[in-house]
């Protein structure tokens, strides 16, 4: 049973869209597909979590803090018997394990997955300390790409690999668990803790005049669209969007880069670009907004 499900995905969000409409450095390109990359995981994690018929409580995606340092943990289950974090990995590519650290062939040192859980491990057990739990944890790491692999890999660690996610849920889903009301109390609490990060925070700085305009096709992202009253046409994948659909897309997508800025038919006209008529946009900003204000002082929230 799914507690907490995956937080939504502002910053990924955010990432997408100035990937397509301002030039990213090299660095600021790679975290970005890193965050994309580490998403498309935890969610082929999830698609087999979820299916978890027995007894148990997942949390996904957690944010947590124990002596003012925080800890994220991927996935928490919880059965009757123990607590398992688990930490996602979706690195594809042959790696190999030397002397404590991964690295991605042919030499490249990558931050040691390991230590990351048990750094998690020890944080989360001072943290469920403080709770009242004093029980089992059983942390996990589990690589679910199937284009991963790791030579030389340790025998003796709480790792996962892609030819063992199956079994591994499998075998969880053969624990036998009966959770009570005091499970679900810690849970709770748990949940209770989670810290709701800023989707602001650890992003590229940019600002409105460094975007590129223009509604892009939902499918494809291409700028290469046109409306008419009715639809929005991707002139490269032939997708096809309602017009309203579109338009609060994007000034969704404006709210959420520039949640300053105010909304008005103006502002999103200006963002549209291809849409010429104001009066879809108004309307559709009528349809869906609050409008607060009169005259040239009248937006949208
Ligand atoms: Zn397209």
């Amino acid at each position: 049973m799914i507690l907490k499900n995956r937080s939504e995905l502002n910053r990924l969000k955010i990432l997408r869209s100035l990937n397509v409409r301002m030039n990213l450095t090299e660095e600021e390109k790679q975290y970005y597909l890193n965050q994309e990359k580490g998403y498309v995981g935890e969610k082929r994690f999830d698609e087999l979590t979820k299916n978890l018929g027995n007894d148990l409580y997942i949390l996904n995606d957690l944010m947590l803090k124990t002596n003012n340092t925080h800890f994220q943990i991927d996935t928490l289950i919880i059965s009757q018997s123990s607590i398992l974090p688990i930490e996602i990995k979706y690195f594809n590519g042959d790696h190999y394990y030397q002397s404590e650290s991964f690295f991605k062939i042919p030499k490249k040192e990558i931050q040691n997955p390991l230590q990351q859980l048990r750094r998690s491990e020890s944080l989360l057990r001072q943290f469920l300390r403080n709770l009242g739990y004093h029980g089992h944890i059983e942390p996990y790491l589990v690589f679910n790409n199937p284009e991963f692999t790791l030579y030389q890999a340790p025998l003796n660690e709480p790792i996962i690999y892609p030819t063992q996610v199956n079994r591994f849920i499998g075998n969880l889903e053969n624990t036998p668990s009966k959770l009570n009301s005091w499970h679900m109390k810690l849970a709770e609490q748990i949940i209770s803790k989670h810290i709701t990060e800023s989707p602001y925070t650890l992003l590229p700085s940019y600002d409105y005049d460094q975007q590129k305009k223009g509604i892009t096709c939902a499918s494809c992202h291409s700028f290469n669209v046109t409306a008419n009253a009715k639809k929005l046409v991707c002139d490269k994948c032939g997708n096809q969007e309602e017009i309203d659909s579109a338009i609060l897309r994007s000034a969704e997508e404006l709210k959420l880069l520039f949640p300053n800025r105010k909304i008005t038919t103006r502002t999103i006209q200006e963002w549209c670009v291809v849409i010429s008529s104001k009066k879809i946009i108004r309307r559709v900003l009528l349809e869906n907004y609050k409008g607060i204000g009169f005259g040239k002082g009248f937006y949208f929230e």
